[in-house]
């Protein structure tokens, strides 16, 4: 007690402070013991409060001077009890830092998504750059970092009942190539906000900007691999605690069934969509035309909400098709690094024929092929801007995520049968409504089984807005404060409060 006195009195800012605890050896270990419990037993936090024994440092300089000799302390191989970091706020530091250190890289990293996707450096890079910078910046990742705790509950009135909410452990997590950064964002930011450590394996096609990026060691872990022998070890092995996986819905089958097979861990699924943008008949036909084009050939079509099937009311129906071929040819494709590029390759040449193979049915099955439905060019992984019309819902690129720049343009009547068949997917990750009608856009929001509805604008992403599938687009929800739950076990601790006065 009298040592612990001497040391941290008035935050072991003082000239005579005992700072060297010299114990006879006779009864070091106990004293250790002993003096490492006080420590922990100490009461930090703010100075006005009564019964708190230590504030903060004086100053931004002192503290780091302070951290700095600790992690000497630790380097030279002193053995560190207790403490050693700043009290609840060291991973959220490190974050904060983090943050600042993509900031300083953003052309950089931006320049390896480019390299390694294939999307266009100045739109899709920096867009994504920025997202993931806001992604560390915001409350799902640092800023949640310190403000994570449980709650004090009533109970029965006999006990003092409180839950605390621990990280799960090991976090593994599998990404995939259409937004590299964004994704790892999206994954790495709340697990180590609450706590976790993480193993992320990248999509084969796209490692560099995982690798790129770093945190301390042990904390983050990148794996590069291919998905059957990689991915799917992690999935099954037996050592780690939670997996959170985003690809394609037949994958995350497999990758559930792995996890079920091991231990059990739990598992969070953002999967595939097939996601209506439906266009009411008050809409205005250039603006809706204009966003329905954004919604499907963004990322080259490679979006997991694309607006896949744009569904327009049938009075407005064959000028919105005339427009919206107009605005796919005058879409520019070619060399992603160049400025004014909108559109660059498709991933790899396995996608580009797949793509190809669906525009192919669309034709056979008798969708109109209004423009585009060939490689651009001759070389490169290049589709031309593709839009289809009299697209029936049977068609198999109806059903389908085709995961490429083909625009599937469908007739509607009325909103009930907009409703049914927009709700007969089996995915439901989010939907595009396009009305100046506000009952309109009510009954659309709450009828749409999604998990996300964008009203006169799409893929507008913020790290405080919760993303997510209903049905088979996924379970669990990335960003915002729902994300924190993936990643945090709770426990309840029970006590009896013996004092009759609370009874
Ligand atoms: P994919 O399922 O083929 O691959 C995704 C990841 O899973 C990759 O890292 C891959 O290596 C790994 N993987 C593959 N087989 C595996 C196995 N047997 N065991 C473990 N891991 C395995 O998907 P993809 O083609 O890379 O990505 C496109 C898909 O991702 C699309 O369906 C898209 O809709 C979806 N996606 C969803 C979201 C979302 O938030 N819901 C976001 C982006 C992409």
């Amino acid at each position: 007690e009298m040592a612990h006195f001497a040391l941290f009195f008035n935050q072991g800012q003082c000239c005579a402070s005992g700072s060297r605890t010299f114990v006879h050896e006779s009864v070091y270990d106990e004293f250790v013991e002993k003096a490492k419990a006080r420590a922990l037993r100490r009461t930090v936090g703010d100075p006005f409060k009564a019964g708190i024994e230590q504030g903060p440092q004086i100053d931004s300089k002192q503290f780091e001077k302070i951290m700095r000799y600790i992690r000497s302390g630790v380097e030279s191989g002193a053995t560190l009890e207790s403490g050693g970091e700043r009290f609840g706020k060291e991973r959220s530091r490190v974050m904060w830092r983090f943050a600042d250190l993509l900031e300083d890289h953003n052309d950089q990293i931006a320049a390896l998504e480019t390299w390694d996707n294939g999307k266009p450096y100045e739109q899709a890079a920096k867009v994504e750059f920025l997202e993931t910078w806001k992604s560390f910046l915001y409350t799902n990742s640092s800023g949640w970092a310190d403000k994570i705790h449980g709650l004090t509950i009533p109970a029965d009135g006999l006990h003092h009942v409180q839950t605390l909410h621990e990280p799960i452990g090991v976090a593994g997590q599998i990404i995939p190539w259409n937004f590299p950064l964004l994704m790892y964002a999206w994954k790495v930011g709340p697990a180590l906000a609450c706590g976790n450590t993480v193993i992320l394996k990248t999509a084969e096609q796209t490692p560099l900007s995982a690798l790129h990026a770093g945190l301390p060691p042990g904390v983050l872990n990148v794996v590069s691999g291919y998905g059957p022998t990689a991915g799917a070890a992690l999935a099954s092995h037996m050592d780690v605690n939670k997996l959170a996986f985003t690809g394609s819905t037949e994958t995350g089958k497999i990758v559930i069934q792995l996890a079920e097979k091991s231990n059990l861990k739990p598992v969070t699924l953002e999967l595939g969509g097939k996601s209506p943008f439906i266009v009411c008949e008050d809409a205005n036909v250039d603006e809706a035309v204009e966003l329905a084009h954004f919604s499907l050939f963004f990322n080259q079509g490679q979006c997991c909400c694309a607006g896949s099937h744009t569904y327009v009311h049938e009075r407005i129906y064959d000028e919105f098709v005339e427009k919206a071929k107009a605005r796919a040819l005058k879409r520019v494709v070619g060399d992603p690094f160049k400025a004014g590029t909108e559109q660059g390759p498709q991933i790899d040449s396995e996608k580009f024929e797949k793509i190809l193979r669906y525009i192919r049915s669309g034709v056979d099955n008798g969708a109109t092929l209004e423009t585009g439905g060939e490689r651009f060019g001759t070389g490169g992984y290049f589709i031309k801007p593709t839009v289809f019309s009299n697209v029936q819902d049977d068609m198999l690129k109806a059903q389908d995520e085709i995961f490429g720049p083909v625009q599937s343009i469908l007739k509607f009547k009325d909103l009930d049968e907009v409703i049914r068949r927009a709700n007969a997917s089996n995915c439901g990750l989010a939907a595009g409504v396009f009305t100046q009608n506000i009952d309109t856009a009510n009954t659309l929001t709450r009828a749409l089984r999604v998990g996300t509805v964008w009203i006169n604008c799409f893929d507008v992403f913020d790290a405080a807005i919760p993303f997510g599938g209903y049905k088979m687009s996924g379970n669990g929800r990335e960003k915002g404060i729902y994300c924190l739950q993936n990643y945090l076990q709770v426990k309840a601790v029970v006590s009896p409060l013996k004092n009759p006065a609370w009874l």
